[in-house]
């Protein structure tokens, strides 16, 4: 299986990545969770990404693709992979079809979960007490908002007009939200 899976800050793609990985038994790939452990490492990689990080903004698409294609040329992605957080703009998309088109693979589906605005900013608040991330503070996250609605949402249509696309609800309890993925994913043939 090779799927992506996109939502707005806030609506559990990491969470369910794991789970959906898991399932499939290939590696979930957040390109959040890479930069984040590059900047505790205090790698260059790292150093850069923190900039950008901090004030919400995206990682330039030079920096994150070269990262994603490090990443999935290794071994454990080549029976599949779940990216989480990749692709947000339209050229990340482009890079990545090069990508999985080179190893004469397609996309088999892209995932969006899909969650009310008043929930989402809540979850992050309460993610913030927990976790304490840098970026989960009220202004940033209203800055991830703004550029998932004008960066990333576009591609939604871009998946649907491709046919590939999977629209699940991510309001309610984790376990239902992993079972809708299961169940709407029974359905894709796999390439
Ligand atoms: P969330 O989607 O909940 O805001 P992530 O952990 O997925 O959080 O990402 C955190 C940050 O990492 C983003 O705000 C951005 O700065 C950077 N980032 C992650 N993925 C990408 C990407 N595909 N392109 C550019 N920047 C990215």
């Amino acid at each position: 299986m090779r799927l992506i899976l996109m939502g707005p800050p806030g609506a559990g793609k990491g969470t369910q990545a794991q789970y959906v990985a898991d399932h499939f038994d290939v590696p979930a790939i957040s390109t959040g969770d890479i930069f984040r452990s590059n900047v505790s490492q205090g790698t260059e990689l790292g150093v850069e990404a923190k900039r950008y990080m901090d004030a919400g903004e995206y990682v330039p698409d030079d920096v994150t693709n070269r990262m994603v294609r490090n990443r999935i040329n290794e071994p454990d992605a080549e029976p599949g992979f779940l990216l989480d957080g990749y692709p947000r703009t339209l050229a990340q998309v482009e890079e990545l079809d090069a990508m999985i088109s080179s190893t004469g693979h397609s996309l088999d589906a892209a995932l969006v979960l899909t969650a009310d605005q008043d929930e989402l900013v809540s979850r992050l608040l309460h993610r913030a007490q927990v976790e304490g991330r840098a970026d989960d503070t009220e202004d940033v996250i209203r800055r991830r908002q703004e550029l998932y609605a004008e960066q990333t949402e576009p591609l939604i249509e871009v998946y649907r007009s491709r046919g590939i696309l999977i629209e699940i609800d991510g309001m309610g309890e984790v376990p239902d939200v992993t079972q809708r993925i299961f169940d709407a994913l029974d359905d894709v043939p796999q390439s």
